[in-house]
């Protein structure tokens, strides 16, 4: 990166126009559009700039199939600076995760999922024998900076016949570590009246918004009674969008009842980037603007938000003197068809662009999909 960067003329949410200059990968000057001086500026006029971008949810261990993917494809080249790998390993390939990012231009984070095995296979908790306390505890030790919480997916397909036990087990693991559970929500048994009672403070709820019948809305689209309870003790609402966990028609009921998302997250892997649904975050965010959420809130919720639950505020802020970790973006007035999880079609008349990003000392240019 050169002397002193600077990029021009970019808008903050909030409508204000500035300038931000760079020198060896930290912000030294923020100063009004146009006033910037270095050695090599780069107008960005009609963008809008924001710490940059954290996704909560992602699948970046590529070795995986199907929930798998190359870290920079998912991070970076798609405007997120940082991501939080949602259980893809346990504590037999947390390491190799670890390893693999400190080779990325994206920073990484990881919950550790319970099962040892992670996502070598899509059942990961049907068989008790991947649990293993120990393991798991030791692996918390061993890569405790890498680590922000733990997983465990209680869905049908996951758990087999062992229903609430994993659930039980993971908040055992959970007191241990003091470490925060991500729950994955999916088809029953177990039932979610039943799920989301064993949910505390600070824990998050990833699928919130999912369509199937174990979803957390009822018939009439009001949220339950779990659901606002958990709200109440202040466990946070993840989207996770995936190939199967978000519906527009929950979504608009969330919507009208008040039950926002803290963190909008992707859930993105190799085939559902490539394929569809998900895409790319620009994609997900985007689909947030057309439920007439505000721009100010649909960013918030990939920064100042999701940095203050990962306890990282400088992660959330433009700020001089911290290194500078930036998404530049447009919002552009373009009709776009947009795609749930269920198939359902939208028509939105804004689209989100991510044009590059700060990180790790240098700018990175995105690569566009959809
Ligand atoms: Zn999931
Ligand atoms: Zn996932």
């Amino acid at each position: 990166m050169h002397e002193r960067f600077v990029i021009s003329n970019v808008k903050l949410i909030t409508g204000e126009a500035i300038d931000i200059i760079i020198a060896n990968g930290i912000i030294v000057e923020v100063v009004e559009a146009g006033y910037g001086l270095g050695s090599h500026i780069v107008d960005y006029s009609g963008s809008y700039v924001s710490s940059g971008w954290i996704d909560m949810h992602v699948h970046a261990f590529p070795d995986f199939d199907p929930y798998g993917d190359e870290i920079d494809e998912i991070g970076v080249k798609q405007g997120v600076t940082t991501i939080v790998d949602a259980g893809s390993c346990g504590a037999d390939r947390i390491g190799e995760l670890v390893t693999r990012s400190e080779k990325s231009d994206t920073r990484v984070f990881a919950f550790l999922n319970i099962s040892t095995i992670g996502l070598a296979r899509t059942d990961e908790l049907s068989d008790l024998e991947w649990i293993d306390n120990a393991k798991t505890i030791q692996a918390v030790q061993d890569f405790g900076h890498f680590i922000v919480g733990l997983k465990a997916r209680i869905s049908s397909s996951v758990v087999g016949e062992h229903g609430l036990v994993p659930l039980h087990i993971a908040r055992e693991l959970a007191k241990q570590t003091s470490l925060p559970l991500m729950v994955h929500i999916g088809s029953g048994p177990p039932n979610i009246k039943d799920v989301i009672p064993l949910l505390e403070q600070k824990d998050i709820v990833t699928h919130y918004l999912n369509g199937k019948s174990n979803n957390l809305f009822d018939e009439e689209g009001k949220p339950l009674r779990v659901l606002v309870n958990a709200i109440e003790r202040g466990v946070h609402l993840d989207v996770g969008h995936g190939s199967a966990s978000f519906s527009f028609k929950v979504a608009e009921f969330a919507k009208q009842h008040h039950i926002d998302p803290h963190t909008i997250s992707t859930d993105i892997y190799r085939r559902n980037r490539l394929n569809g649904p998900v895409y790319s975050m620009s994609q997900t965010l985007t689909k947030f603007l057309y439920l007439g959420y505000s721009l100010q809130e649909v960013i918030a919720t990939v920064t100042t938000r999701a940095a203050e639950w990962l306890d990282k505020p400088e992660l959330g802020r433009i700020q001089v003197g911290d290194v500078a970790n930036l998404t530049i973006f447009t919002v552009n007035d373009e009709q776009t068809v947009l795609v749930d999880s269920d198939g359902i079609q939208r028509t939105s008349d804004k689209r989100i662009e991510a044009k590059g990003v700060v990180v790790n000392g240098q700018f990175i240019e995105c690569e566009i999909w959809a």
